[in-house]
């Protein structure tokens, strides 16, 4: 194992048992994420996309195979990995600051440093003024952005994103893809995000997994260099070699609408 290696995934299958019998949803996985790196994984609906990050997460172990965070095996989850979703999972109730403090509330490390930093975050990421806000008068984008900052709260050395900004609108998506590569760079967090928009995934990434169709395997595994003035993901979308990587991993996907 190489010192920087953050993630390792050493031939991980994993199959869900249910009344119907045995389904596999991901075999013979392997892969190793460096730290600081931005990993997207791309693959049709079903291949088991999100397993791989449950997997990461500790919330299920893999049927065979091994999970190394840092060298070591995943038992459970731990405040090594944070987890941010689709929905923003706020709760109406709590002003956003309550919001992003209760990450460190579920594991009891709230204390006066934990506290100044998560709103600091905020207050660094533009919510500063929300902070005693409810989450009912935010933005959708807001929202996803509080959710990050509760997520990081937590000081997790790995950022697992599933779809986190399928719910919202097109602009919306675009902006925020922009603000959330900016914070995960600047806080120099391990970041794997699973999408299924190819642009976003090649535009936000440094490599990009592409996955067959269920039981997911790694179909192959792309290297994006993008020529750029910044590394802001909507500007890198107007580089030249950024339709080429399209064009091959769209084949791959082999999308079709039947
Ligand atoms: P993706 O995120 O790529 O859409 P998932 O990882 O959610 O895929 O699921 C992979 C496959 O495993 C799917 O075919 C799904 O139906 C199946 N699956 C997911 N969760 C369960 C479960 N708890 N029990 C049985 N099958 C499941
Ligand atoms: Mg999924």
């Amino acid at each position: 194992m190489n010192h920087q290696d953050i993630v390792t995934l050493d031939n991980v299958s994993l199959n869900y048992h249910s009344l119907e019998g045995e389904t596999p949803a991901i075999q013979n996985i392997s892969f190793t994420v460096s730290k600081g790196e931005f990993i997207g994984i791309v693959g049709p609906s079903g291949c088991g996309k999100t397993t791989i990050l449950s997997l990461i997460a500790g919330l299920m172990k893999p049927t065979s195979g091994r999970v190394l965070i840092e060298g070591k095996e995943v038992e459970g989850p731990s405040s090594k990995v944070g987890y941010m979703l689709q929905q923003d999972h706020l709760f109406e109730w709590r002003t956003i600051q309550q919001n992003v403090l209760l990450g460190l509330e579920i594991q009891g490390k709230i204390s006066k440093e934990s506290k100044q930093r998560a709103i600091e975050l905020l207050e660094t990421y533009g919510l500063g003024d929300f902070r005693n806000h409810y989450p009912q008068q935010l933005s959708g984008g807001m929202r996803q952005r509080v959710a990050l900052i509760r997520t990081l709260a937590i000081n997790p050395e790995v950022l697992l994103l599933d779809e986190p900004f399928s719910a919202l609108d097109y602009q919306t998506r675009l902006a925020l893809s922009d603000e959330v590569t900016n914070i995960i760079r600047k806080e120099k967090k391990t970041a794997l995000l699973v999408t299924h928009d190819i642009s976003e995934a090649i535009s936000m990434s440094d490599r990009l997994l592409v996955l067959s169709k269920r039981p997911g395997t790694i179909k192959s595994e792309y290297v994006i260099k993008l020529t750029g003035q910044n590394r802001s993901p909507v500007e890198l979308r107007k580089a030249p070699e950024f339709r080429e990587y399209f064009n091959k991993i769209w084949k791959e996907l082999d999308v079709h609408v039947s």
